[in-house]
């Protein structure tokens, strides 16, 4: 047997023997419809079991385990968070142990991408959750996601968690192990992204990472940004390449088809060129060429290499800033080799695709190069998405952020979840076949309900919105459903995500009014929510209070905070109430650490506290 059907029988005996007792008398066959790996991107199962005895049949091995989450979930396991305490699991007799059902998902790309700062431990339980909320694809960014790792190893932000020395080695490691664990669960494997431009000159890229001296030798390479070669802003990652030189591009084509070579274990290669905006090469001939275009022709003869080389390695090309225009004369060859990935990385995520009012504007803006400006509006990027979708007809996804940086930003979580389900319920009109979430790994608070949004929304669109939310708090608050819904609801109609995005003055007194009431409510209902907790003996209930205790109180304590800004009371008050907040997060970051990114949580709230600007475009 597979390792991957293997790992699903493991699965399905440990569940049935905690669902049914230890001597359960469950018969179940897997059966594997296309067993050449013909569906490995196409999911579906059907499921048909009674009195404990029957059969799940899939399109592919991680399918058949998808079905045995699914099974469980039918007759009533509820995976809420990652780990074992995030688990409702009842006690059945085998006799009721009967499921029919059939399932194709809505979207072939069902996943998320390696962001934010985390731990191993940490993703290796997000990524065993993956599967049972029914996600099926996993990105690990650069060469093996040193930049994230290394952000939760050393905690720069929380001086109560001393740092560790981490280094290169350990995080290759990591990134092993990690993905040995996705391979035993036969999910889809992305890698790379940005980074190609200066490793294909020898030079790391594994991050965000400063460097300010130019070899000579490489001088020439680099894109010309105001009459200089040199990185841009010092960050190799962010350093575009003199793409019309055909020496760069057989240097960037010959890295990509090495590594694809190197990395047999990659699924899905992410070719992109720099990360950062307005920072193409200025030169006589690459001015004479659109970005698009060079970058099509280096697509093209990527395709070529790995295809004389017998590899069946897709690649993922990237629309995002420069490439948002498509090429004017080069087409790509071979559509099947490629994923064409959309990255509306300004957009606005208080608006959705969905919404009535999007107008997508016939007309792209002008491209003046390294001067242009990026909309915010989500009409625009749909018509990038339109014009790009005329010159390429093949497999198509999104690449989106709504759990990066706005996750702190919409306090409650309800807005932001509803326009990531209204965004996932349009992909089939606008020609996406999914959606690779980059976001932080750990996106539980304020409440799991972004991550289920996430999950079910790409498997079947959520049609009615309000069914779902009965189901979702009955669900994750059992008995506490009611008051955990209205401190949700309370916190979405006062504390507003439109404050957050600066649709809303600074200031404005009738929020910061709603603010005070809120932080007065909190505090009353944290008594209910303590008293609760006293009573509950259920595991899963025990830790949604606990974290719904969590969540109050740092709006107990931030809200003030804004409120002091928003009143343009000194610096120093805001910061003095800040401090109160920090405190409080980094005493509680490692009990919390599978649900908050206190790294992120704090890099959000402190440029809205400190530099005024909630929405910081293009973060970190
Ligand atoms: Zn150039």
């Amino acid at each position: 047997m597979s390792a991957v059907l293997e790992f699903a029988r493991q699965e399905l005996n440990d569940y049935c023997a905690r669902i049914f007792g230890e001597k359960h008398g469950c018969s179940i066959r897997f059966e594997v419809e296309n067993k050449d790996n013909t569906h490995f991107f196409k999911d579906g199962y059907s499921i048909e079991i009674h009195g404990g005895k029957g059969r799940i049949a899939a399109n592919n091995e991680r399918s058949v385990l998808l079905g045995v989450y699914k099974t469980l979930q039918q007759i009533g396991c509820r995976f809420i968070r990652p780990g074992k305490s995030g688990e409702k699991i009842p006690r059945l007799s085998v006799q009721d142990f009967n499921v029919s059902y059939t399932f194709r998902p809505a979207n072939d790309h069902r996943g998320i991408s390696i962001e934010g700062a985390v731990s191993e431990e940490d993703l290796a339980q997000l990524i065993d959750w993956m599967p049972k909320a029914g996600l099926n694809s996993y990105f690990i960014q650069f060469r093996n996601g040193y930049e994230f790792f290394e952000r939760w190893y050393t905690h720069p932000n929380n001086p109560l968690l001393p740092a560790q020395p981490f280094g290169w080695d350990w995080a290759q490691e990591i990134n092993d192990r990690i993905v040995s664990e996705l391979k035993k669960r036969g999910m889809v494997v992305h890698a790379v992204g940005h980074g190609w431009t200066c490793e294909c000159l020898g030079i790391s890229s594994t991050g965000w990472q400063k460097r300010t001296e130019v070899p000579a030798s490489l001088r020439p390479y680099l894109a010309q940004v105001g009459g200089e070669r040199k990185f841009f802003k010092d960050v190799p990652l962010n350093t575009n390449l003199c793409y019309s030189r055909a020496d760069v591009r057989e240097k960037l084509v010959s890295e990509v088809v090495r590594y694809a070579k190197e990395h047999p274990e990659i699924d899905v290669l992410h070719f992109w060129l720099a990360d950062d905006f307005n920072n193409v090469c200025e030169c006589e001939n690459c001015r004479k060429v659109s970005v698009s275009d060079l970058y099509v022709r280096m697509l093209n003869d990527i395709d070529a290499r790995l295809t004389e080389e017998g590899l069946p390695t897709k690649i993922v090309f990237l629309i995002y800033f420069d490439l948002y225009w498509p090429p004017q004369t080069e087409k790509i060859r071979n559509p099947d080799r490629f994923v064409m990935m959309f990255a509306p990385i300004f957009r606005s995520y208080t608006q959705s695709y969905g919404d009535g009012d999007v107008k997508v504007p016939n007309e792209l803006p002008a491209y003046v190069r390294n001067k242009n400006e990026y909309p915010h509006d989500v009409g625009m990027y749909l018509a990038f998405l339109r014009r790009w979708k005329e010159c390429f007809s093949g497999d198509c996804f999104d690449f989106d952020y709504h759990l990066m940086w706005d996750i702190y930003r919409d306090l409650s979580g309800l807005k932001l979840s509803e326009v990531l389900g209204r965004d996932i319920a349009c992909f089939s009109r606008l020609g996406l076949n999914g959606l690779i979430s980059c976001q932080v790994q750990r996106a539980f608070y304020p409440s799991p309900l972004a991550m289920h949004v996430l999950a079910d929304s790409l498997s079947r669109p959520i049609e009615d919105l309000p069914a779902y939310l009965d189901a979702f708090f009955a669900d994750t608050y059992g008995r506490h459903a009611a008051l955990a819904r209205e401190i949700f609801e309370r916190v979405k109609e006062k504390v507003p995500f439109e404050y957050f995005r600066e649709q809303i003055p600074l200031g404005d007194e009738k929020v910061l009014e709603g603010f005070r009431e809120t932080v007065a409510y909190l505090r009353k209902t944290q008594e209910t929510l303590r008293a609760a907790l006293e009573k509950e003996e259920e595991a899963y209930l025990r830790e949604g209070l606990e974290q719904l205790l969590f969540y109050t109180q740092t709006l107990v304590l931030l809200l003030p905070c804004c409120i002091a800004k928003g009143e343009k009371r000194p610096q120093s008050e805001v910061q003095q109430l800040y401090a109160q907040l920090q405190t409080y997060v980094n005493e509680n970051e490692l009990r919390m650490r599978g649900v908050l990114d206190a790294f992120y949580f704090h890099f959000i709230v402190n440029g809205f506290l400190e530099k005024g600007e909630m929405v910081n475009y293009g973060g970190i």
